[in-house]
Parts: structure tokens; sequence; C-alpha cells
């Protein structure tokens, strides 16, 4: 048996439980969990709220942050073995739909998350399909490993588009919103400015490369603008909050031609003004995920020429002290809060 963080019944809280030890089938590879780390999507399912409830079968471990060592593999495995440090993609792939056939498995038609979908990672051995399972660079540092899965959403999102030389609007400071900024600071933009009405997450960003920072609603993006010198509106919006307001004051301060990522996931029921897109022919792109596996190429090489993510990583408790990192993340004073294995 093992220990597991497990959603028990359709109902909000988590528990620390004994769970079997996973076996692997003939292509897979069983991982011995060392360092977890808690995403927003864990705090939907640790709270039941109407995305939970739709999506997350009971009882379940969940998790899909995490890196480890390969303790066991399958009869045809053949892409890595027992003691490779790794971590790996959550998201998997049919392997034979139209996408998956062409190469691009990030638009799987049949797509499941792991630690939603199915038996997730905050366990003391966690079971993967090969073709999922990342191999880690020495470089990398474990922390730093455990987190390349929201790393990769921030990639996937600012690298869609073109960022030197640009400035680039950030609305929502969450983990997410904050590596981005480091990831847009890196890839050589001009003006960094990230909206959030949190100041703890905000002082952060400013660490991490933000130019300025707007706390809403007491602070504006036209000021912003007018104390950085700025005349012309972003190039490069990247909607990170969720929420409809933050994304229409992104509207407003995009240049006519810019390019727009919406990672944040929008409520049902708002709306935006349709004429900002239209009459300023703005570029909308939808982002889920990351790109498999070249995303996770493109992290691995950012961090290996020079991007620091380390202070990102605000917290960390043993595994079965979970209660506490949750509560960390609920009280918005923490970013990436880890969990030792
Ligand atoms: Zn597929």
């Amino acid at each position: 048996m093992m220990n597991a963080i497990v959603k028990p019944t359709p109902a909000p809280g988590l528990v620390f439980q004994e769970c079997p030890i996973p076996q692997v089938k003939e292509h897979e590879v069983r991982i011995k969990i060392h360092t977890t780390a808690i995403c927003g999507t864990d705090l939907h399912i640790y709270n039941w709220d109407s995305w939970a409830q739709k999506n997350v079968p009971t009882p379940l471990i969940i998790g899909h942050e995490f890196m480890g060592y390969v303790d066991q593999v399958g009869a045809k495995v053949t892409l890595c073995k027992v003691g490779d440090r790794v971590s790996g993609e959550g998201h998997l792939t049919c392997g034979t739909c139209i996408s998956c056939r062409n190469g691009q498995r990030h638009l799987c038609l049949h797509i499941k998350g792991v630690g939603y979908h199915v038996p997730g990672c905050f366990a003391e051995y966690f079971v993967l399909p090969e073709t999922n399972v990342v191999k880690l660079p020495q470089s990398i540092p474990d922390d730093v490993a455990a987190i390349l899965d929201p790393l990769g959403n921030a990639v996937h999102t600012a690298l869609s588009f073109d960022l030197a030389g640009e400035d680039v609007l950030i609305t929502g400071a969450g983990p997410i919103g904050i590596l981005a900024a480091a990831i847009a600071r890196h890839a050589g933009a001009r003006f960094i400015v990230l909206t959030n009405h949190n100041e703890y997450r905000l002082n952060l960003a400013k660490k991490m490369g933000a130019s300025t920072t707007v706390c809403v609603p007491k602070e504006s993006i036209s000021e912003a603008m007018l104390q950085l010198g700025m005349e012309n509106g972003f190039g490069v919006g990247l909607e990170m909050s969720g929420n409809f307001s933050a994304f229409n004051d992104l509207l407003q301060h995009i240049q006519p031609g810019g390019n727009i990522g919406l990672l944040g996931i929008l409520p049902p029921g708002g709306t935006i003004d349709w004429d900002l897109v239209i009459f300023k022919m703005l570029t909308i792109k939808g982002i889920y995920g990351r790109e498999i596996f070249r995303t996770w190429d493109k992290e691995l090489h950012l961090l290996q020429s020079g991007l620091d993510i380390t202070p990102v990583i605000t917290h960390r408790f043993p595994a079965a002290q979970f209660q506490k990192g949750f509560e960390a993340m609920m009280s918005g004073k923490a970013v990436k809060v880890l969990l030792d294995w």
C-alpha cells in the first residue's frame, strides 16, 4: 500500500489515505514520486466547484505536477529505464485520432487529464504511459522540475507570439501570469505590465521581470502606460485571470492588429466588447495545456539559457500536511506550493 491525497466522495475537501500501489501495463512506467506541486485545478477539486463536479469521478487520487524517479517499467517500454529522473505530460492522448495521427497530440480529440479524469500523482507511486514521460536534464533542479507543467502553460501562451521588442500586457498575476512575465522578459519584450488585485503577487511579478504592475481597481492600465511613456498600446496581451472585466480592460489597451492569448478560464455568461476585436482587427488564440512535446523542449531550453523561476516557489510542506499547502494557496499569499513525498 502507499499514501496518497484522495478526493474520496463528491463533496468539498481531500484526505490523506492508503491506496494500493499501481502496477504497470506493457507500455507504462511507474514513477516513485519525489516532489509535487499544487495547481489551481487542485483547488477547484478541493472546493468541489461546478467544474470539478462535472469532470472528476470519485474516489480519485488527484494531482498532476510532479517529478520523481522511474521505479518500474512495463514489458514493452523502450523509452526509459528504472532510475531515470523524470517529470511528464499529464494529458493522456489516444494515439489514433486525426490530431494524434497528424503529430498534434495536444489537439487529441479524446484527451484525458491525470489527477482529474484518471488517477493523479499526489501519491508515493504514479503510473504514466512511457510516451508521456519527460527525462530531466541534470541542470534542472528538483523543485523546478516539479513545476514544469505550469511553466509549460506559460511558455505555450507567451511564446505563441513574437515577444522581442513588444510591449506585453498580462491580466492576472497567478502563478502562470507571473511565469509568463519572466518568460516575456527572457524573450526580449520591452515593457511588461501585469494587472491583479493582489499586492503580494504583484510584488513577486516585479521581481520576476514585470516593468510595472497595476493593482486593480485602485490603479489603471492607462496610468501605467503614461508612466512608461507608452503611446500606442500593447502589441501582445495575455489573459490569465479568467475575469471578464480584466479581459475587457485588456481589449481596451491593445494596439490595432495586436495578438491575444486566452489562458484564463472565463465563467459562462459574460461578454466582451466585440467591436474592439473587429475594428482593431485583433487575433485571439485559445490556449490549453502544452504542445506535446514542443513546449517541453522550449521550456527546458529557456531554463538552460538562464530563465530563473525559483522565486515563484513560496512554500513547501511534507505531503501529509497537504492541508496547510491548500490553505496557503487559498490565502492568496502563496504562488507555487510544493509537497514532498
Ligand atoms: Zn488522439
